[in-house]
């Protein structure tokens, strides 16, 4: 594989700093290096420095010429429901005529109707769907997706669904981490308790065995799972060795935010309902919250998660799409940094490190993506922009200009 010397970036945003999540005041550093480069050999960063460096050690290296455009991370997507047949068009005109997600369900709409779909769909038409998915992705500039299972919920179409994210980290540039989301909604033919059953006497272990999920998430909410629910999923889940996310305090504050602390679940995603009381719980057992403002803002609500008041109680935020049909239908990053910085009253800086080495430690990879290190994977982009607070400023429109996977071009 032949060499790659990336030079004359206007801005190369390393992300550099502590080998650990960023917090506080380390969330705005990042490491920028003006007319910066790196050089990459088999595919890892070997030297990031100033162009001139670069070019000092570049021997017959590709040259990449970055010249007016920002360099950075490949954004790190913690939170995406990647693999689903259909979409929810009908459910999009509902809501615009103001219908309620009750009467919205009633018409036949809702995450069932992605359930009937996706459980009629074949492997390869639902892999077909997904490429375009991962395709957009890349264009976006993320070069890392965490995906969730969950739109199965039999044991045969959650291990199919598991099955298509296997055939696109072999077959697409996309690195995917899997995740088992068979509790995502207890389906209309068994009652809650016997699912619960089914999830945990046969899908676990069955998920497990077979090695198709890294970690075991729950949609612990009114109507979906109770706490005592996704805690007995929760704690099969560890005892069969998967790591825990948890969808938790999005419609309500349940609860879930202290569950996911007392499990020492990796993360917390949504908590737009969190309290003061959930934050600091989350800070005693170092939980980082995975926040999602795309929903909230597809949804046409307004009430996005407290950032702020995360960010003071020295939590490692991490923002993401939540890619899915009904309630988030964006693989944009960009997108959800300007949500971030216009709703959630985050600063560029702060989102860019939220998007990147943040949820790069929330998946258990920080040694070895979301930033521009030595020795940590090539994963970068290429902005059409001179300076990276451009990225959340300029919205709605694609500024990606090149999108690098392990050195090898993705888009
Ligand atoms: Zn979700």
């Amino acid at each position: 594989m032949k060499s790659l010397a990336v030079l004359h970036a206007s801005q190369l945003v390393t992300v550099a700093g502590p080998r650990r999540p960023r917090v506080g005041p380390e969330l705005s550093e990042l490491g920028i290096i003006c007319d910066g480069g790196m050089l990459i050999r088999n595919g890892k960063i070997e030297i990031v420095g100033s162009s001139a460096e670069i070019e000092n050690h570049a021997g017959d290296a590709e040259i990449i010429d970055a010249r007016g455009k920002v360099v950075l991370p490949g954004f790190v997507d913690a939170h995406t429901h990647l693999v689903f047949a259909g979409n929810r068009l009908d459910d999009f005109e509902r809501r615009a005529r103001g219908d309620s997600y009750e009467e919205i369900a009633k018409a036949g709409g809702g995450i069932w109707s992605t359930v009937e779909k996706t459980r009629a769909a074949s492997e390869s038409e639902l892999l077909a769907q997904a490429q375009k998915h991962v395709d957009w992705f890349l264009r976006c500039g993320t070069t890392t997706v965490e995906s969730k299972s969950g739109y199965g919920l039999t044991l045969e179409d959650e291990l199919k669904i598991l099955q298509v994210m296997r055939r696109l980290k072999q077959e697409t540039p996309l690195e995917i981490v899997p995740t088992f989301l068979g509790a995502h909604a207890v389906p209309r033919e068994v009652r809650a308790d016997e699912y619960v059953d089914l999830v945990v006497n046969e899908m676990l272990p069955r998920v497990t065995s077979d090695s198709l999920a890294e970690f075991c998430d729950v949609f612990c909410e009114r109507g979906y799972f109770d706490i005592e629910q996704s805690r007995r999923i929760l704690n099969r889940a560890k005892n069969l060795g998967l790591k825990l996310r948890v969808h938790a305090d999005q419609l309500s504050n349940s609860g879930a935010a202290k569950l996911a602390a007392e499990l020492k679940a990796g993360t917390a995603d949504h908590l737009e309902k969190i309290d003061s009381q959930g934050i600091a719980t989350l800070k005693s057992a170092n939980v980082q919250p995975v926040l999602l403002p795309g929903s909230v803002y597809a949804l046409g609500s307004t009430c996005y998660p407290p950032a702020r008041d995360m960010i003071a109680a020295g939590l490692a935020v991490a923002i993401a799409t939540d890619f899915n049909p009904g309630s988030s239908p964006t693989a944009s990053m960009p997108m959800v940094l300007s949500l971030a910085c216009t709703h959630m009253k985050m600063s560029s800086a702060e989102a860019l490190s939220a998007s990147t080495i943040n949820p790069a430690y929330s998946l258990g990879r920080g040694d070895q993506i979301g930033s521009l290190e030595p020795g940590k994977a090539a994963n970068f982009s290429v902005f059409d922009c001179y300076d990276y607070r451009e990225l959340a400023y300029w919205f709605g429109f694609p500024q990606a200009h090149s999108v690098y996977v392990k050195g090898k071009k993705a888009y």
